[in-house]
């Protein structure tokens, strides 16, 4: 299919029913960032051609239940190299940009909100009624005036609600003087939404390891904050976890 030669109004297209799945199918991978206008956008499509063209059929059972293949490590080698290129949004033409790394960052979110979807039936009231990641390290939810004991699928969603509102409303506020303001406010979203990997991990395996198989997102969410010192090695889940790391990490 021929990639469009205008921008068109992409909100125009929602209206026609389309999703953004839909349209990110049609469009060629080649597809350049002038033809979105949209960081965030732009951003959501190279991820999503980028597991279609690695990852697309490793849902598959069989797939998942052979992650020692020399072909899996290799295709997530090339990916994790592709997907450097995006961290740095170098060789993708899009035009220099002080808010790179935070829109980067923001989709990362979106994304973990699909991944606590993946939770509803498992991660309840009941079977999780306080916010841990193995049992010695339980949080408490700082989207409170005062902080409170949230049971973690709710702690999980207020994490991801308070997130958001930092971005738009601190992050990505032009009017900040100290741009350094910005970059803590990031480092601060990033290390308060680790905890949801920790806790998926070390909880709800069999959804971390599935989420894991078909996006990488753990694995990409650590290249980001390691490239951006956002957090210590020291909290990351390999860390936590020692030697006996499984190999899907
Ligand atoms: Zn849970
Ligand atoms: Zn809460």
């Amino acid at each position: 299919m021929e990639q469009p030669t205008s921008t068109p109004d992409i909100s125009d297209i929602w209206y026609q029913g389309i999703t953004q799945d839909e349209l990110f199918e049609h469009l060629p991978e080649e597809t350049e960032y002038n033809y979105f206008q949209n960081e965030q956008l732009f951003i959501e499509f190279k991820i999503f051609k980028l597991i279609q063209k690695h990852l697309r059929g490793e849902q598959n059972t069989r797939i998942m239940n052979n992650y020692q293949s020399k072909d899996r490590e290799q295709k997530c080698d090339l990916f994790m190299r592709e997907y450097d290129d995006i961290l740095s949004g170098k060789s993708l033409g899009v035009p220099e940009n002080k808010y790179w790394p935070y829109f980067i960052l923001r989709s990362l979110l979106v994304e973990i909100q699909q991944l606590v979807c993946t939770l509803s039936k498992v991660c309840t009231n009941e079977t999780c009624p306080i916010m841990k990641a193995a049992a010695q390290w339980t949080f408490l939810c700082a989207s409170h005036t005062k902080p409170q004991q949230c049971c973690a699928i709710d702690y999980m969603t207020h994490t991801l609600d308070t997130s958001i509102t930092i971005f738009n409303t601190r992050v990505f506020n032009p009017a900040e003087a100290n741009p350094n303001k910005a970059q803590q406010h990031a480092a601060q979203v990033a290390r308060r939404i680790y905890r949801v990997f920790g806790h998926v991990y070390f909880n709800h395996e069999q959804q971390f390891k599935a989420f894991e198989n078909a996006t990488l997102l753990h694995r990409r969410f650590e290249a980001f904050v390691k490239k951006h010192n956002y957090m210590e090695a020291s909290n990351l889940l390999k860390a936590m976890i020692g030697p006996n790391e499984p190999n899907y990490l």
